[in-house]
C-alpha cells in the first residue's frame, strides 16, 4: 500500500490519472480492509457530496479550488450536517447535527471530501484513546499500543495510510501527542485562529482545531482553507490567513531556536535525548541558532490545566441533560432521577470524574483557593513564554515523555496519564501554535520534536517543519498493515 500526500493526490488529480470518485472509491476499500484492527473509524458510511465527484473527467468540475476531490478525515467532535457525530460517547450515539462545524463547511466549500468520522477519548478527555465509547483506537506501529489521544482515530488513520490527511482538536495536547506516537506531523494552531463554532466544547478557553497529516505541506496546504475569522465564533480573531503554502521555501537561516532547561531536566529517556540531539544538529545544518533559555512556571502546567479544563469541562457538559441534547433513559420517575439517570449511564468514568474535579473548583469556599489560583499561574505562563519570545523565534522541545505506551499501562492511574501531556500543555495555556514533527525511530516505535511559536506564526512552524523533512525522510516511514482478513493468519 502507498501513502499519498495531499500534494501527490493535488497532482494525480490535476493530470488526470485518478479521478476524485476513485480516490474515494480507493480510501473507502482501504478502511473497510484495515480498520477492522485499528478501529480508527466510527462512521464510515457517508455519501461523498456529488457535486465534487464528477466522474466525467471532460466535464468541468463544478468547484475548481486547491481541495476539490481531496479526501480527508474528522474527529468525531466536528458537526457534520446529516452525519452522526458521537465525540466518542454514548451521550451522543445518536446524534446527528443539523449543520456543519465552520472548518468543515469551508473544506467542503474548497472540494474537500469527508470520508469519515474518526474516534476519540470520550469528550476529548484523554491521551490513550481508551475512554472512547467505541473501544479503544490501535496504534499503527503496534497493534497493543496506543496511537495517543485524543486524536487518535486520526492519527492512526493518517498513518496507516486510510486517509491522506484528518481534523483533529487539541486542548492540552490530542494533536500532537498522537502524531507523535504515530510519526506523523501534528499541528495545534494559534487558539482563535480557526473557528471552534460547530465543534463540540471541552474547554472553551483551551479547545483549538488542527491537523493531522504526512507533511508541513500538506497541513499548511489545508490551514490555507480553515483558518480564518468567523463571525460565529467570537473567540476567533480577525487576523489576515497568509497562503502557508506558498512560503514554505523562504529561507529560514539566522532564525533563533530556543531550547527552555525546564524541557531538558533530565527526565527525558537517553534514546530520545540522543533523537532531539540528533534533529538540532540537522536544524544547525539549516543555519539555525539555538541559545539556551528559561520557562520558570512551566511546571505548573499539568496541575494548572487540570484546574482550568475540568472547570470549563463541567459547565460545558451540563447541556447533556437528556432533555435538550444526549442520551435519555425510558424509565422516568421523576425529573431529578431522570437526569441523573441519564448522565449515569451516558457518560463514561473519565468524563464523570471531570466533572466533579471541574464543579469542586468552581464552589463557593473553592473557587478562590483552585480556580482563581490556576488563572493567575496561567497568566505567570503566558508571562513567561512572552519573555521568551523577546529573544527568540521559536522553542524546541520534546512532545512526549516516551514512544508509545501499552494499551491499558495507565488507564487505571489518572495521574500518570495526566503527565502525558506535560510538554504540550503549557502552548494551550498561552494559547500559542505548535508542531509536531517526526524525528526517527527506537525500538520500532516513532518519536516525534515539537516546536512552539509566538501567537499566529504557524508559517515559522510550518516553514521550518518543511525544511527539515525535506532533509530528513522519516516522516515518510509508514507503518506495515495486516489486512483485517489476515490478522488470524
Ligand atoms: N490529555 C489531555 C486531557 O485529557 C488533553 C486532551 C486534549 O487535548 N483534548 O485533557
Amino acid at each position: 500500500m502507498e501513502r499519498f500526500t495531499v500534494k501527490a493526490i493535488q497532482n494525480m488529480l490535476s493530470d488526470k490519472q485518478i479521478s476524485a470518485a476513485e480516490l474515494f472509491d480507493l480510501y473507502s476499500s482501504r478502511i473497510a480492509d484495515y480498520d477492522q484492527s485499528l478501529n480508527a473509524f466510527i462512521t464510515t458510511d457517508i455519501q461523498p457530496n456529488a457535486a465534487y465527484m464528477s466522474d466525467d473527467q471532460d466535464q468541468e468540475s463544478p468547484i475548481d479550488s486547491a481541495l476539490t476531490g481531496i479526501p480527508y478525515a474528522a474527529k468525531d467532535i466536528f458537526c457534520t450536517q446529516g452525519i452522526k457525530t458521537t465525540c466518542g460517547s454514548k451521550m451522543l450515539e445518536n446524534f446527528i447535527p443539523p449543520y456543519d462545524a465552520t472548518v468543515v463547511r469551508r473544506l467542503k466549500k474548497q472540494g474537500a471530501v469527508l470520508l469519515g468520522k474518526t474516534n476519540m477519548d470520550e469528550f476529548a478527555m484523554g491521551s490513550s484513546n481508551e475512554t472512547s465509547y467505541f473501544g479503544s483506537v490501535h496504534n499503527p506501529w503496534d497493534i497493543e499500543r496506543t496511537p495517543g489521544g485524543s486524536s487518535g482515530g486520526s492519527a492512526a488513520a493518517v498513518a496507516a495510510g486510510l486517509a491522506p490527511i484528518a481534523l483533529g482538536t487539541d486542548t492540552g495536547g490530542s494533536i500532537r501527542q498522537p502524531a507523535a506516537f504515530t510519526g506523523i506531523t501534528g499541528l495545534k494552531p494559534t487558539y482563535g485562529r480557526c473557528s471552534r463554532y460547530g465543534m463540540v466544547a471541552f474547554a472553551s478557553s483551551l479547545d483549538q482545531a488542527g491537523i493531522l497529516a504526512l507533511s508541513a505541506e500538506d497541513t499548511a496546504i489545508f490551514l490555507e482553507s480553515m483558518a480564518g475569522f468567523d463571525p460565529l465564533d467570537s473567540t476567533s480573531v480577525e487576523e489576515p490567513v497568509p497562503q502557508y503554502s506558498q512560503y514554505l521555501e523562504e529561507n529560514i537561516k539566522g532564525k533563533i531556536i530556543g531550547l527552555p532547561k525546564e524541557f531538558f531536566d533530565g527526565s527525558l529517556g537517553s534514546a530520545y535525548e540522543a533523537l532531539i540531539a540528533e534533529s538540532i544538529d540537522n536544524y544547525k545544518k539549516l543555519g539555525i541558532v539555538f541559545k539556551e533559555i528559561s520557562l520558570p512556571n512551566i511546571g505548573y502546567s499539568v496541575p494548572t490545566y487540570y484546574v482550568v479544563a475540568p472547570a470549563e469541562c463541567s459547565s460545558n457538559l451540563a447541556r447533556y441533560d437528556g432533555v435538550r441534547f444526549g442520551y435519555r433513559s425510558q424509565n422516568i420517575e421523576d425529573l431529578d432521577q431522570f437526569y441523573r439517570t441519564n448522565r449515569q449511564i451516558g457518560f463514561g468514568q473519565e468524563v464523570k470524574r471531570r466533572i466533579i474535579t471541574g464543579t469542586y473548583v468552581l464552589s463557593t469556599g473553592y473557587y478562590d483557593a483552585y480556580y482563581l489560583k490556576a488563572q493567575k499561574v496561567r497568566q505567570l505562563i503566558n508571562q513567561d513564554f512572552a519573555r521568551a519570545f523577546e529573544s527568540v523565534d521559536i522553542i524546541l522541545g520534546p512532545t512526549t515523555q516516551t514512544a508509545a505506551f501499552k494499551l491499558g499501562e495507565k488507564i487505571d492511574d489518572p495521574v500518570s496519564m495526566y503527565m502525558n501531556d506535560i510538554y504540550t500543555i503549557s502552548a494551550n495555556l498561552a494559547g500559542l501554535p505548535a508542531i509536531s514533527h517526526p524525528i526517527g525511530f527506537v525500538e520500532d516505535l516513532p518519536y516525534g520534536l515539537q516546536l512552539i511559536a509566538p501567537h499566529f506564526k504557524e508559517l515559522n512552524l510550518l516553514n521550518l517543519t518543511h525544511q527539515y523533512q525535506k532533509v530528513t525522510d522519516w516522516h515518510q516511514a509508514m507503518p506495515r498493515l495486516l489486512k483485517s482478513s489476515e490478522d488470524n493468519d
